[in-house]
């Protein structure tokens, strides 16, 4: 009986995605000038192969480069060893990642796989949320954070605003070009998330103009400048708010109460045993300070059998009884970023607080936005191709996935990614050992 592969998307497979991210690499331009023996796209695209592949380490990739099949898989001419790689990429700056992650968005476009993304009438949401990924008291460059101690001593960090596309029913993410959290050329001054958050969203609309967004933050973001920002740039929101942080928003919902403003909704789930309760207003002002921001209020209550979750959000769309159950869905879906993005990339293989090298200017940085990008191209995989998703379902995890790629990838000649998850998926006999054909 012969086994008919799964049906791909063939521009969203990740052979046509690593031609397209090769491609991107190659507008980066190289100050070195033209006379090197290892192009920047390559040292770039092995960079960005290390991560594919979840090499634990830079050493564990320089140890096992398996040159014959990062030469067919990833179109990389010739592999600089670890320290070489280092000494590339760490000049260059990573705003010459832009592109390429708009390259990728755009293929996802193009092969509606955004679609199933949508959360309400044709918008995306988008949820933002800072993350640390480095800390050092000895390791740092010119980009670093830096928190200085009582007792003089300093402490060296890395931090970025990360960015992704959620839906509450999907598990897969679309993680956009983050934002660094680092300190600029000739200050003093440490960066914060919402200067970040600022440069991101400005950027985000030079990206994609036309795009709708509703981004989901948690309380710290929902504040009178930034919602301003939100607005500016064309942005709907739903930002978590807390009591004891907008005490004036509260008394303000409890005033609306009292004037019978307030609306109340209750929905009960019968079979997972747990009744959801809201009351919500609209129209009220945010804080004593900015009283012409006016927003509407969402509070929830998730009432189980034995504990009860309680959240409470702002937002610029007009809550009703038909859509209040949807808009707290998509309030909570921002748990993904730190679920599904940031707790993936720490602890599902990508090693994502791991230090592959510092460098004295990019290269921290570099690396992350690396990685990044190789987790965007996973995430492609997962949401559109069979293939990959068939390869998962029968291994069970990501973890056993990675780990089988990669002994694959080391030790056998392959064509392209799709013969390797098809060897994965149905065995490997027609397979060569890698030094039947290495010329090394
Ligand atoms: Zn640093």
């Amino acid at each position: 009986m012969s086994i008919v592969a799964p049906k791909e998307r063939k521009h969203l497979s990740a052979d046509a995605l690593f031609h397209l991210v090769r491609n991107g690499f190659a507008n980066i331009p190289d100050s070195r000038g033209e006379d090197v023996d290892i192009s920047l796209t390559d040292a770039l695209m092995s960079a960005f192969a290390m991560f594919s592949l979840k090499a634990p380490s830079l050493l564990a990739f320089d140890k096992e480069r398996a040159e014959g099949n990062l030469h067919t898989i990833y179109g990389i001419a010739r592999v600089p060893c670890d320290t070489y790689m280092r000494e590339i990429l760490d000049p260059v700056s990573p705003k010459g990642l832009r592109p390429v992650f708009k390259s990728v968005f755009r293929q996802l476009q193009r092969g509606k796989a955004l679609e199933p993304m949508a959360f309400l009438d044709g918008h995306y949401l988008l949820a933002l949320d800072g993350t640390e990924y480095f800390s050092s008291t000895t390791i740092h460059c010119a980009s670093c954070l830096q928190k200085v101690h009582r007792n003089g001593s300093v402490t060296y960090f890395h931090q970025m605003l990360g960015a992704a596309i959620i839906h509450p029913d999907r598990r897969e993410v679309i993680p956009l070009m983050p934002e660094p959290i680092v300190r600029h050329d000739g200050t003093d001054k440490n960066d914060c998330e919402r200067n970040a958050a600022k440069r991101f969203v400005s950027k985000l609309r030079q990206d994609h103009p036309h795009l709708q967004f509703i981004v989901t933050e948690d309380s710290l973001s929902s504040n009178a400048p930034h919602i301003e920002t939100l607005q500016h740039h064309g942005l709907h929101y739903i930002l978590g708010v807390k009591e004891g942080d907008h005490a004036f928003l509260f008394q303000q919902v409890q005033a609306a109460e009292h004037a019978g403003r307030v609306a109340y909704y209750e929905r009960h789930d019968r079979a997972a045993g747990v009744s959801h309760r809201f009351r919500f207003v609209n129209d009220v002002p945010l804080n004593a300070s900015h009283v012409d921001i006016r927003v509407n209020f969402i509070e929830y209550w998730e009432i189980g059998a034995t504990k009860v979750q309680h959240f409470s959000w702002v937002t610029d769309l007009r809550v009703n009884k038909r859509n209040v159950f949807h808009l707290m869905r998509g309030g909570r879906a921002r748990w993904k970023i730190e679920n599904e993005t940031f707790n993936t990339l720490k602890n599902q293989g990508y090693n994502f607080e791991h230090n592959y090298g510092h460098g004295e200017q990019h290269l921290s940085v570099m690396f992350a936005m690396l990685m990044m990008l190789a987790f965007l191209i996973d995430q492609t995989q997962q949401l559109c191709c069979a293939l990959f998703r068939a390869v998962w379902t029968k291994l069970g995890s990501k973890r056993l996935l990675w780990e089988r790629m990669r002994a694959l990838f080391y030790d056998y000649a392959l064509k392209s990614m799709r013969q390797l998850l098809e060897t994965l998926l149905y065995g490997w006999q027609k397979l060569q050992p890698l030094l039947a054909v290495d010329s090394s």
